[in-house]
């Protein structure tokens, strides 16, 4: 039988569809920048941060639990701006979202846009159900 999700042609993205999906995006960025940055994907529920990195460390952590129900292109665009902070902090930028980010973002796919976070907040308010809080 079919699951809800499935029925409606909705993602559910579980911890591991998003570990799976970082690796996919590391193979199709063909990372080239020295050593391979680590990621992690943490269980805790966050409503606003859907992402750390690193830059120093070449780590990155996804906070998957808030993107369960995104669309697998909006996760990995999570994924590519976390990668473009480490990248951008390997290059000796040790700020934000400023230009030396935005390069970054443009070299590994990603959405070179700050604003982008706050898109992805109205995305998850749009499509965070009662029934997704309510599993927390
Ligand atoms: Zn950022």
């Amino acid at each position: 039988m079919e699951s809800a999700s499935q029925a409606f042609n909705l993602p559910a993205h579980t911890r591991e569809d998003i570990q799976v999906l970082a690796g996919l995006v590391l193979e199709d960025v063909g990372w080239r920048f020295g050593t391979l940055p680590t990621v992690t994907v943490s269980d805790r529920f966050t409503r606003y941060r859907l992402g750390t990195a690193w830059g120093l460390e070449r780590r990155i952590n996804i906070y998957w639990k808030p993107m369960a129900l995104w669309a697998s292109t909006a996760v990995e665009d999570v994924i590519r701006h976390e990668l473009a902070h480490v990248l951008a902090t390997q290059r000796g930028y040790f700020g934000h979202h400023g230009e030396p980010w935005r390069e970054a973002c443009v070299e590994l796919g990603a959405l070179p846009r700050a604003d982008a976070d706050q898109r992805m907040r109205l995305d998850y308010a749009a499509t965070n159900s009662g029934e997704h809080r309510a599993n927390e």
